[in-house]
């Protein structure tokens, strides 16, 4: 260890001994201030011999080791100061110098006393004698451990920096605005634009323009100018497209910030980081165009909506109309249904209901074995009550009967209004006993009654259904013939089908119809006719002419006598049809087959049942097929008759059409016998000029105009001529005479 030498006496007596004094006193005092100068220095100073055995340290080397010179005085200091920290390299880097004896400086671990390491920058200096021989080594340590320390933090700071940097997605950069170059870009794993930090900073000034889309570069330049002037801290924004080294423009985002700033304020660097926004523009893009979309969509469905709406409404309405003219649909098709079953005048079943009512019940008698009675009625004399009061007070006559008849009928019991002032009771499973008895509450009930206006009976006909009544039709006809015995008996009675015997039954039949009783006998009675004219056959031909002439229209007088309604027709038809024929040139021998085929037009009908032949009201499908086929009754009853055989043309087609749309053969033009075809002109002038109960006669001129618009379809056109001309020259004859 150094001790500051002691001041010593002066010695002056002996010059040279002086001088060598003086000498050895400056050497003295010059080592006195070097071992001064040790003992304050704050480095370490050890010096070892030239075996590197410790012969002197300082006061700061002991502090900085630990131990006292006296404890390692002559002992290799290596061993005491040297740790596991301490770097073999330079472990032996400083042997090997010190080996060759050369100086060294270098930086080292050294270990206190107590265990700590520290830095030290060490430089060992050898010392030489004049003989150029080490003697010592002087070792000067320096304590370099906050110097050491602070670099190695700086350096982890740094390496963490470049790691974190290099695992951002974000590219960070550092502009210098002064030298116009990118002076820090982070070495990420894929840079935005591709690049290498290298390749960015090998860009120098021409980075901007470089990876800068054209268009985007002045705005660029103008937003870092803008920063220039923002204060510490701020980070600006801006959105520009640069290049990717694929050659793709990709967008980026930047947020950049002051980075440095000169002494005199200036900003001289930019510290930025650059984002690609691209898949965000794109998606934020797509998302605005899928707003759009979704507007518009909107805006559509809203439209759909209100339409909708609109449409739900009208639908609603619509829907409210249907079933509103459904249910009227509903009622108008009861009020039909209705109107079809019943009779208008007094609300009871029709006689088409009748009918039907009549067949189930009759079926069903059959089928169970059980009785079946019918009762037909008809109002006495009231054509007489017709004609005293009218026929308004007759018909409330007809409305309040049809308001008795079920009151004294059974609930299972059918009335109807059989036509004009007949009425029907159907009485299912009613023996003829219980018919009497309801037919007879009938009767009293009517004739018991208060008639304002003059006493009203009815007369019942009862039947029921037996052995010799086997069918509805029977039933009706059987009933009806008991109508007519109570009629005959005096009125205002029941007569019971079953107690009329077969002589009574006999006469009323006779009586009752004699177009009846003709229709069943006429093939016998014409029969007979003709074998009683063979007999006279030898007689001259005009007095047998005039013997069929008188038989012919005899008959044409009981068919009249069927047909009420046509009275006077058939004589009338004919004696026109006679002077058409000769007005068209006809011979007399063809004049006569003609007026007898025109006496005896509608012989057919004496086969067409009574209840169709005078149905009041409208005839049905049926009963108009049954209606039309009268003709060929006619051609069969007429065609076995020798002499009546050339008269047989008008009774068998008067009813074709010239354009062959009539019946029964649909035989058209010339094909229809010319005396037909005269008949038909004359038939239906006849029923147009005459009054029928549901209408008023024609006058001449709208009969003709009917006959001229019919010619060519109904009539043929030369027949109508024909007869035109005719009626025309009669008027001209009537009016000059
Ligand atoms: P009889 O005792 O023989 O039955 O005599 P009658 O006068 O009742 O006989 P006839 O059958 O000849 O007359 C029936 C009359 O009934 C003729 C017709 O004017 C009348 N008649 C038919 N239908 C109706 C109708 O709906 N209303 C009115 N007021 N009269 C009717
Ligand atoms: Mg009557
Ligand atoms: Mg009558």
């Amino acid at each position: 260890m150094f001790e500051l030498p002691v001041q010593g006496d002066c010695d002056d007596s002996n010059r040279v001994t002086k001088k060598v004094a003086t000498a050895a006193e400056e050497l003295m005092a010059h080592s006195q201030l070097l071992a001064l100068a040790a003992a304050v220095t704050r480095d370490g100073i050890l010096i070892t011999d030239a075996n590197e055995r410790v012969v002197l340290m300082n006061a700061a080397a002991e502090r900085l080791c630990g131990y006292t010179f006296e404890e390692i005085v002559g002992q290799k200091p290596a061993r005491y100061f040297q740790g596991p920290g301490t770097d073999p390299a330079t472990r032996n880097k400083l042997r090997e110098f010190i080996d060759h004896r050369e100086p060294i400086s270098t930086e080292i671990i050294n270990y206190h006393r107590n265990g700590t390491a520290y830095w030290l920058q060490l430089n060992i200096t050898p010392v030489k004698n004049d003989a150029g021989k080490v003697t010592h080594f002087i070792a000067v340590q320096t304590d370099v451990t906050d110097r050491k320390n602070a670099e190695q933090a700086l350096k982890s700071q740094s390496e963490f920096l470049e790691k974190v940097s290099f695992t951002m997605p974000v590219q960070i950069f550092v502009y210098d605005l002064l030298e116009k170059r990118n002076i820090f870009f982070n070495r990420n794993k894929a840079s935005v634009f591709g690049y290498s930090a290298d390749e960015i900073s090998a860009m120098g000034a021409n980075f901007l323009d470089t990876l800068i889309h054209p268009d985007d570069v002045i705005r660029y330049r103008a937003h870092l100018e803008g920063l220039a002037q923002q204060p510490e801290g701020v980070v600006s924004n801006i959105e520009i497209r640069g290049r990717h080294v694929n050659g793709d423009w990709i967008t980026v985002h930047c947020r950049n910030t002051v980075f440095t700033r000169r002494e005199d304020g200036c900003v001289s660097q930019v510290l930025g980081t650059i984002q690609d926004v691209t898949e965000l523009v794109m998606s934020r893009r797509r998302l605005l165009d899928l707003n759009t979309q979704l507007e518009q969509t909107n805006n559509i469905l809203a439209d759909l909506s209100i339409q909708l709406s609109d449409r739900a409404e009208a639908a609603e309405v619509q829907a409210q109309e249907l079933a509103a003219s459904r249910a009227e649909l509903y009622r108008t098709n009861q009020r039909l249904e209705l109107l079809a079953s019943t009779d208008g005048l007094t609300g009871l079943n029709n006689h088409r209901t009748f009918q039907e009512v009549l067949h189930r019940a009759y079926s069903a008698s059959i089928a169970n074995r059980h009785s079946l009675s019918l009762l037909i009625m008809d109002v006495d004399s009231f054509k007489s009550y017709n004609d005293r009061f009218g026929h308004p007070a007759g018909d409330d006559v007809l409305r309040r009967i049809a308001s008795m008849l079920p009151l004294c009928v059974r609930n299972t019991d059918t009335c109807a209004r059989y036509g004009g002032e007949e009425f029907a009771v159907i009485l299912p499973e009613a023996s003829v006993d219980d018919a009497r008895v309801i037919a007879e509450r009938i009767r009293t009930t009517i004739a018991g009654a208060d008639w304002k206006l003059a006493n009203v009976t009815i007369s019942i006909g009862v039947a029921q259904v037996a052995e010799e009544v086997s069918s509805p039709s029977q039933l009706v006809t059987a009933a009806d013939q008991a109508l007519y015995h109570a009629k005959q008996s005096g009125r205002n009675r029941v007569a019971i089908f079953g107690d009329i015997t077969s002589e009574e039954l006999q006469a009323t039949r006779v009586n009752a119809s004699i177009e009846a009783a003709y229709s069943e006998c006429l093939h016998e009675i014409v029969l007979q006719q003709e074998s009683d004219l063979m007999e006279r056959m030898g007689e001259s031909d005009n007095s047998l002419v005039e013997t069929y002439d008188a038989t012919i229209t005899a008959w044409a007088g009981v068919l009249e006598l069927r047909d009420r309604e046509t009275e006077g027709h058939s004589q009338r038809v004919t004696n026109l049809t006679v002077q058409l024929a000769r007005f068209v040139g006809m011979n007399e021998e063809e004049v006569l087959f003609i007026k007898w085929g025109a006496l005896l037009h509608d012989i057919g009908k004496l086969g067409i049942p009574d209840a169709i032949l005078h149905k009041p009201g409208d005839l049905t499908p049926e009963e108009f097929a049954t209606m039309r086929k009268h003709p060929v009754l006619a051609y069969e009853m007429l065609r076995h008759i020798e002499f009546i055989k050339p008269a047989i043309d008008i009774p068998y087609s008067h009813h074709e059409r010239w354009d062959g749309s009539g019946y029964p053969q649909g035989l058209q033009g010339e094909a229809i016998p010319v005396a037909a075809r005269l008949f038909a002109v004359v038939d239906v002038w006849d029923a147009l000029r005459s009054d029928r109960p549901y209408r008023k006669s024609w006058g001449v001129e709208q009969v003709l105009d009917y006959l001229r618009a019919n010619s060519g379809s109904h009539f043929d056109p030369r027949a109508v001529s024909a007869f035109i001309a005719m009626i025309e020259t009669e008027s001209r004859i009537n009016a000059a005479a």
